[in-house]
């Protein structure tokens, strides 16, 4: 158990409901701020730096039952975000360019797209939420002794409770828990979306050979056309990284198209023909605009909660607290879980005076664990795929 530096400190109740920041509206944020909201707490605001939402992290994202549910009975039912409904994952051996095999199993959940589930989640959040082009950049406590983010170009905001959603190079870890630091776990995610869509391509699809991956699944953009989601996971020296993108991996988490070179991008697809069959190699030739994702790890967190001043509270959640590894298929699901138990405890606060240190401890200690087993599964995944660093330890 990790005791809390002042358990009975806070006290919001005695002010009525608590108020509550949450920095980050990409998926856990703006799912947190939906289930508040049936919680009966109307005191939330969600802040994103970004102007305009784009994928930081995935663009296809598997979630599993338990995440669905959750995010149904915030009233975002299935069909809006997952446009395709195979549970069925193919898995396919690559050897000499040439299909050597396939399995299937399938997978305890649905598939969707980053942009189909945010646009769903940011459609619902009451008005006056959402505050997206509002960079937070630190903590304080203000006079009446509640946290205080403070906002580039901005005046500070108050809150009893400030939840750092802001994924895996998050502020909020930085200010809160600065002793773990990203390390990158030595591959790639390179990612597109490609006007090519095999009439075959119905289920989530892995094209697996030594030291790389190719994973496909059609998606539904916004304008309505189908295309077929790549992600081509490729091992990469970190100086091979600083090479092609002149970039560190653990500062550039997130690889815009703009900020990828023409050379960077030959060398990938000369990669890709010479490992991949045909058609898969032509679907990546074939996507105007790519991104990319190198592979981070981090050590496991001892605490998700931190008291600041003496009434309020600080959390991280979802990527903030722990960015997993995209094979553990995990990110985004402990995002929701975490989320979802967050707000429970609120709301036994809220309705039956449940005191907050206290619950909020018991929410820690239940979700940990969860962390724990995704962060040593993604370096154990990635050894028998042959991808990246591995074992990884703290
Ligand atoms: C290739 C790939 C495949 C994946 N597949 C899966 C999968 O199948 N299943 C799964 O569960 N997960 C998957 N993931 C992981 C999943 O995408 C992430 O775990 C998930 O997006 C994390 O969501 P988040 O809301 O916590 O953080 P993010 O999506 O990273 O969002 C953070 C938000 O915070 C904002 N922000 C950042 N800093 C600040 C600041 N200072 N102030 C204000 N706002 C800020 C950002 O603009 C952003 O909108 C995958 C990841 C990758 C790379």
């Amino acid at each position: 158990m990790i005791p809390l530096a002042h358990p009975h400190t806070a006290s919001p109740t005695a002010d009525g409901e608590p108020s509550i920041a949450i920095v980050g509206a990409s998926i856990t944020g703006p799912t947190l701020a939906l289930l508040l909201r049936q919680a009966g707490l109307t005191n939330v605001t969600v802040l994103d730096a970004s102007p305009y939402l784009h994928a930081q992290a995935g663009g296809v994202i598997g979630l599993e039952h338990a995440a669905l549910d959750v995010l149904d009975s915030v009233g975002v039912p299935q069909h809006e975000f997952v446009p395709f409904t195979s549970e069925r994952v193919v898995a396919v051996k690559v050897a000499d360019r040439c299909d050597a095999g396939h399995t299937h199993t399938f997978y305890p959940g649905r598939s969707t797209a980053w942009h189909l589930i945010n646009t769903a989640l940011l459609q619902r959040l009451p008005e006056g939420w959402l505050r997206l082009g509002s960079r937070v950049q630190g903590l304080a406590t203000d006079v009446d002794g509640r946290a205080q983010l403070q906002i580039a170009d901005a005046d500070p905001l108050s809150a009893d409770l400030v939840v750092f959603a802001d994924g895996r190079r998050s502020t909020g870890r930085r200010l809160l828990d600065p002793g773990r630091k990203l390390r990158y776990g030595g591959y790639v995610a390179w990612r597109g979306q490609s006007p090519t869509v095999l009439p075959d391509l119905h289920d989530y699809t892995r094209l697996e050979l030594p030291g790389a991956g190719l994973h496909l699944f059609p998606i539904l953009q916004r304008d309505g056309a189908v295309v077929t989601d790549w992600t081509f996971y490729l091992n990469h020296s970190e100086q091979e990284f600083r090479t092609l993108l002149d970039a560190d991996p653990v500062r550039r988490t997130y690889v815009l198209p703009h900020q990828i070179p023409a050379q960077a991008r030959r060398h990938i697809t000369d990669h890709a023909r010479q490992l991949l069959p045909s058609q898969a190699s032509a679907i990546i030739e074939a996507t105007p605009s790519w991104s990319a994702a190198p592979i981070v790890d981090i050590a496991p967190p001892e605490r998700m909660i931190y008291p600041i001043g003496h009434r309020a509270h600080a959390v991280l959640l979802g990527d903030a607290l722990a960015p997993v590894r995209p094979n553990t298929a995990r990110g985004a699901n402990n995002g929701i879980e975490q989320a979802t138990s967050l707000a429970a405890t609120l709301r036994q606060h809220l309705r039956y005076g449940a005191d907050l240190p206290v619950a909020l401890e018991g929410w820690q200690r239940r979700n940990l664990p969860a962390v724990y087993d995704a962060l040593e599964l993604g370096p154990k995944l990635g050894a028998t795929l042959g991808l990246g660093h591995h074992p990884v330890s703290p």
